[in-house]
């Protein structure tokens, strides 16, 4: 089966003072449809560059990005902002809420971002509807007039998966989503990530320094000074607690 979102020979410099700083030097790969994918590497080794290029926040120097066997790095900003907004949730290490709303507000902006106020009016009931089934979902239905400030990090992240939810996304892109979190409350994230993987068949592509948190994909790939080093499965563990990796490119 044709991969979900592939990366082709992706190259990315950073400019400074007119110094090139290469990050990316031809990456290639392939994210499959209904997996759990890690791309880990250490702090500085480009995979957050990565992310933004898969998300067309950002457009590489050479290669190309492909979803659901298109294009999408070289469309349009209209069309890219589209396929950002309907294809793909976004989370963060830092959650990125709008910390003067709701929990419900914050999971409500996709949608107002994306229609006119007259199409937002008209959704209104249908929109908030969705939003509290996907608060539900995320097990905080009842934090739903809390902002920010007063919830934990465990319950913001929680907020903006069901934030990045609302458009029925075919991928979640996750930056180091258990990065701010203590053991136990990325270890409660990283379960739910997976219930949503396995329930909805959403595929994840997760960004994370943390050798112990990749090994809970299906699949790993290494990042190291801007190139895919290593790819590999994570088979389950049987009779240890330790996911046992095998190596197969
Ligand atoms: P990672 O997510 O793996 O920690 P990043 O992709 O964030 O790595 O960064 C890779 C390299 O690119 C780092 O050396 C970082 O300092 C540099 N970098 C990232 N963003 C910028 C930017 N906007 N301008 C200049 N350099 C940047
Ligand atoms: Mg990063």
């Amino acid at each position: 089966m044709n991969p979900l979102l592939e990366a082709r020979g992706i190259c990315k410099s950073y400019y400074k003072n007119k110094i090139e700083l290469p990050v990316l030097r031809g990456v290639d790969v392939a994210f499959q449809h209904g997996e759990v994918s890690a791309l880990v590497g250490r702090s500085g080794s480009g995979k957050s560059t990565l992310m933004h290029l898969l998300a067309t926040l950002d457009q590489p120097d050479a290669g190309e990005v492909w979803f659901g066997g298109q294009r999408v790095d070289n469309l349009s900003r209209r069309q890219r902002d589209e396929y950002r907004n309907r294809q793909i949730g976004i989370i963060f290490q830092f959650y990125h809420l709008l910390p003067e709303l709701s929990a419900l507000e914050n999971v409500l902006t996709p949608a107002m971002i994306s229609r006119s106020v007259l199409g937002y009016c008209r959704d209104r009931k249908a929109l908030t509807l969705r939003a509290e089934a996907m608060l539900d979902r995320v097990g905080l239905l009842d934090r739903k007039t809390h902002k920010p400030a007063e919830m934990s990090g465990g319950e913001m992240q929680r907020v903006a998966i069901a934030r990045s939810l609302m458009s029925e996304p075919e991928l979640l892109l996750a930056d180091e989503p258990t990065g701010n979190l203590d053991t136990e409350t990325g270890e409660s994230i990283l379960q739910l990530l997976r219930q949503l993987n396995t329930e909805d068949d959403l595929t994840i592509v997760m960004i994370t320094h943390d050798e112990t948190i990749a090994e809970r994909a299906d699949r790993c790939y290494r990042m190291q000074d801007g190139l895919l080093v290593d790819r590999f499965t994570v088979e389950p563990a049987e009779e240890t607690f330790t996911p046992r990796a095998r190596v197969v490119a």
